[in-house]
């Protein structure tokens, strides 16, 4: 069974089809740099197993091998994609539709991880706003 997912405006969609693998967190720099946020999960699926079934994304190159497309209205990242793994496409797993379909079976660049990730366990936790804890 295909996953789905797209962007949050919904101009992009797309489909992802066949067994995905190498599910990772990724907390290298130009992740965080690109997205804004702490880390990045990603799976990964053939090329050819992937493809957009609404809209086109805009692509950026954020080093000399490596490749992002995202919604040009709305910013969010879809793929990543390496020249050095042409057999691979890296789709972000929060576009999807359910997120927990495919969740992270590892982590990588840890050596670049923000320090304070190690302390979100700790962190008080609201299940919602903050305000509602005030
Ligand atoms: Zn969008
Ligand atoms: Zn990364």
């Amino acid at each position: 069974m295909a996953l789905t997912g797209g962007c949050f405006c919904g101009h992009l969609r797309y489909e992802a089809s066949g067994t995905p693998f190498d599910e990772s967190l990724c907390h290298c720099a130009m992740c965080r740099g690109t997205t804004g946020a702490p880390a990045v999960a990603w799976f990964t699926v053939r090329p050819r197993d992937f493809k957009f079934t609404e809209g086109k994304p805009t692509k950026f190159e954020s080093s000399e091998d490596g490749v992002r497309s995202f919604c040009p209205q709305c910013g969010t990242h879809i793929l990543f994609q390496s020249t050095k793994r042409a057999g691979e496409v890296d789709v972000s797993t929060c576009s999807l539709d359910d997120p927990d379909a495919c969740p992270p079976k590892d982590q990588t660049y840890t050596a670049s991880r923000v320090r304070w990730m190690d302390d979100l366990p700790s962190l008080t936790s609201f299940p919602r706003t903050r305000a509602e804890g005030r």
